[in-house]
């Protein structure tokens, strides 16, 4: 917005013709100094004069000064003002000839001025006049602990209250707005307890408002002045009536609660609607328009996008549906560009800045073993394996994601990887996201490794191989509870080169653990590894061939935003003669008949799971509710069975037991916590029943439910919730009726959202909380100028870039620690 200096000049020398009583304006120059500001503030495009007008204009403490110094501060202003429009022509042109307009100019070149007392962007939220160090601890709860933070915390929504309308053209049911003059408010009685009742009017007519439980409202409505009433409207004895509605009082300043697209805030505890409106106005107003545009000027032509501080201050009081969208456009656009950006430059930095190491392939070798398996690989399989060999003889690293609904045989790719690292001389390891799950796969490498040639076990967690290379194989499970002196015996030969494949959590590549020469990484399950696992060996000055294996799959314009660093490879075929999970939502009252059936089950021969509701605080409480729920069902409902327990605080050994003892049909029914979420493969359990199963994102639920249908039998999957919120039984009908995980991963997503899918939060990623799922336009865009924009300038280093490179420090903290400073 060009800067409009006509009602600032109207306005000071109205201050000076009435003597500096700041009466010139109502309300007082501060408050409408700050909305110029706040408006036109960023339309000034010299540079030095817009700090000197930041300087003199954004002190807010006009009405505090003396009548003298009053008049020196209006002079003042009034000279900057003459200057900015051009009586000084020198100063009046930007600084260097750009074709770029010269507003943008400003943007890159100016430092935030602090408004109050030297305060940045990055003071906490106590700087802002009126948020107490108690309010501050409430926004704290919110995660908004700074200025910057409060300017991003964008509502969820807006009331559409812009229509203001005549009494006379309201109708029933709809939420309408007037404008009005009341002409009398009272306390009044309404149905058991007190509350306001007020008659207003405008030229067309009269209506009644009620207020129920609010009686201290009366005294605010004095006969006569005029209010904004935003609300729903309903027909009382042939009259219309505002119940409830929101209010405001018609000052001279903007609406905040009436009469425009009113935002809505997500709230804790002790925070008010009212309240935070009132607060985040000023704060848009005051602060919204020092933030700094990172984007480069000619990007933001390109792509037709809002300056950064108008779609901040659009994005909280917009003022109307078309900028509303436009401001979210490019917060959507920011989030994504800076995602790309991070993304791309990993991959760059993965790839490019690593020596050489091309594996020779020895298809003699793959072929051997892949003939000892016990099964054919399906298409897709091959498929994938092709792809992941051509990678592997590159003298880049690979760093691919391998995607494959659960069950469909990611496994036995990793391995054949894994041997090709082998055979070339190189350590492999393999991570998984639990120490059960770590432990499977050890079982299942050295059953796969064993068909073969000969197995020769040196203990429980180290094993031999032979018949597949010249010499042996040694194959390792690293995992928490080995005693202190297996463990440092295991990493003494890790270090020496002695263990080909280790086996293991992700502390395999974290602590105390040192390879020679470590050729390729398997990762398990990577959305819930997240994605720091590379910069931890990177750290350790690994750059090996990665694989990285999900059965969530992702929507490929996602994939590529979040795993953009990752080529993609799919498994998108199960072996043959899967049956698909039958699954039912059941009511409480079918608790009964779901044991029942559990029951019928055992006794055809088969095995059941019985999952325990989710609990956060801590991986003891949800032991400690599997072990109640364990005693429960072994004493009072299947005491006649044999039930098993599983959960993480269990000792390796006893997890280790209680596994062995299922697979071998030893035990019926498995109650387990979440643990066994991911990976677990017992063929003959066909029955699971799921607790509080609204409780679990859809995509947990799909795996969980992966669990069953592994062999030839029919299987089936029971959910239970008690009391499930709307988002719950939302998922429950979902999950109940689609099998599909791609499906059901996009539904996740749109419940969601995101940055919970993904656990960005926890991974190190930057947040997404603008951009939605269906931007794909905006995804493709940020994710083009993003490589256009590494490939010009890979360091961030060039002066237009600095605002930016400044921003991707902030946004991606440790993971590239050092990388864009
Ligand atoms: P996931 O992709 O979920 O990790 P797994 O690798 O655990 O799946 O494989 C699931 C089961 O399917 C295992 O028992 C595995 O031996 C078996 N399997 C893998 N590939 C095939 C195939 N091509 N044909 C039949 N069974 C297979
Ligand atoms: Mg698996």
């Amino acid at each position: 917005m060009a800067a409009d200096f006509e009602p600032l000049y109207k306005i000071l020398e109205l201050e000076q013709k009435k003597g500096y009583d700041n009466t010139a304006v109502m309300g007082g120059l501060d408050r409408f100094l700050a909305k110029w500001a706040g408006q036109f503030g960023g339309g000034i495009p010299q540079p030095r004069l817009l700090s000197r007008f930041q300087r003199l204009v954004v002190k807010g403490d006009y009405a505090s000064l003396s009548t003298q110094q009053r008049r020196e501060w209006v002079d003042s202003v009034l000279s900057l003002v003459a200057e900015i429009n051009g009586s000084t022509p020198a100063e009046a042109k930007p600084p260097a000839q750009t074709p770029f307009p010269p507003r943008a100019k400003r943007v890159k070149e100016i430092k935030p001025v602090a408004p109050v007392g030297g305060y940045g962007l990055d003071s906490p939220i106590t700087a802002v006049k009126g948020i107490s160090t108690t309010l501050a601890t409430k926004f704290g709860k919110l995660g908004v602990k700074t200025v910057r933070d409060l300017l991003y915390f964008f509502p969820h929504r807006h009331l559409d209250y812009s229509q203001i309308k005549h009494i006379s053209q309201l109708t029933e049911g709809d939420e309408q707005t007037v404008m009005a003059n009341v002409w009398q408010a009272k306390v009044t009685r309404l149905g058991y307890r007190q509350g306001t009742e007020a008659i207003v009017g405008d030229e067309t007519g009269n209506m009644r408002v009620v207020w129920f439980n609010q009686p201290y409202l009366a005294k605010r409505f004095a006969t006569n002045v005029r209010v904004v009433l935003s609300g729903r409207v309903s027909l009382f004895k042939g009259q219309y009536v505002f119940e409830s509605p929101e209010w405001e009082l018609v000052e001279d300043r903007d609406l905040v609660h009436t009469g425009r697209l009113v935002p809505v805030y997500s709230l804790t505890q002790g925070l008010y609607p009212r309240q935070v409106r009132k607060l985040m106005k000023e704060v848009v107003d005051l602060w919204a328009w020092q933030v700094e545009d990172f984007l480069p000027a000619p990007l933001k032509e390109r792509c037709d996008l809002l300056e950064l501080p108008q779609a901040i201050s659009q994005a909280h009081y917009p003022e109307d549906d078309m900028v509303k969208d436009r401001a979210r456009m490019r917060l959507a656009f920011d989030e994504l560009f800076v995602l790309q950006l991070g993304v791309v430059s990993r991959k760059h930095d993965w790839q490019e800045t690593q020596p050489d190491s091309a594996f020779a392939i020895d298809w003699g070798l793959s072929t051997s073993f892949i003939q000892s398996l016990p099964f054919k690989l399906t298409a897709a399989q091959q498929r994938v394996l092709e792809e992941m060999m051509n990678d592997l003889q590159k003298p880049k690293p690979m760093s691919r994601l391998l995607q494959g609904e659960v069950g469909s045989g990611k496994t036995v790719v990793a391995t054949v990887a894994l041997l090709m690292a082998v055979a070339n001389g190189y350590q492999g390891a393999f991570m998984a996201p639990t120490e059960i799950l770590a432990e499977q796969h050890f079982t299942t490498l050295c059953q796969l490794l064993s068909r073969a040639g000969g197995q020769e076990e040196e203990t429980p967690y180290l094993s031999r191989f032979s018949g597949l290379l010249s010499r042996p194989i040694t194959v390792a499970l690293l995992i928490g509870d080995i005693t202190p002196s297996q463990k440092q015996e295991l990493q003494k030969r890790i270090l020496d080169g002695d263990i080909d494949i280790a086996i293991g959590t992700h502390a395999l590549i974290q602590k105390g653990v040192d390879f020679r020469r470590m050729g390729l990484a398997v990762v398990d399950e990577q959305h819930r590894f997240g994605v720091t696992q590379r910069s931890a060996l990177r750290q350790k000055g690994f750059r090996p061939h990665m694989l990285v294996m999900t059965a969530t799959p992702i929507p490929r314009t996602l994939a590529l935003t979040l795993y953009g660093d990752l080529d993609l490879s799919v498994i998108d075929e199960l072996p043959p003669g899967r049956q698909m999970v039958k699954t039912k939502w059941l009511r409480p009252s079918q608790r009964e008949s779901a044991y029942n059936f559990i029951r019928k089950h055992v006794a055809a021969g088969h095995q059941a799971f019985v999952i325990c509701p989710l609990i956060e605080e801590s991986e003891a409480v949800a032991a400690q509710a599997a072990v109640v729920e364990y005693e429960r069902l072994s004493r009072e409902v299947f005491a006649d069975l044999k039930l098993g327990l599983l959960h993480g605080r269990l000792s390796g050994e006893d997890k280790d037991e209680v596994m062995q003892r299922f697979r071998a049909r030893k035990l019926d029914i498995l109650v387990s916590t979440p643990v066994v979420e991911v990976g677990i493969d017992i063929p003959n359990a066909t029955v699971m029943l799921i607790e509080s199963a609204d409780r679990f994102g859809l995509s947990q639920l799909h795996q969980f439910r992966g669990r069953v249908g592994r062999g030839q039998e029919q299987s089936y999957c029971m959910l239970l919730a008690e009391n499930p919120s709307e988002v719950g039984r939302a998922r429950l009908d979902i999950i109940e009726n689609v099998q599909d995980g791609f499906v059901l991963a996009e539904e996740d997503l749109k419940l969601r959202g995101p940055g919970e899918f993904f656990g960005t939060r926890q991974s190190g990623l930057p947040d997404l909380r603008m951009a939605k799922l269906s931007d794909v336009k905006i995804l493709e865009l940020a994710r083009a100028e993003a490589v256009a924009l590494f490939q010009a300038d890979p360091g961030l280093k060039k002066p237009e870039h600095k605002l930016l490179a400044g921003e991707m420090a902030r946004l991606w903290p440790q993971a590239n620690a050092g990388e864009w400073s």
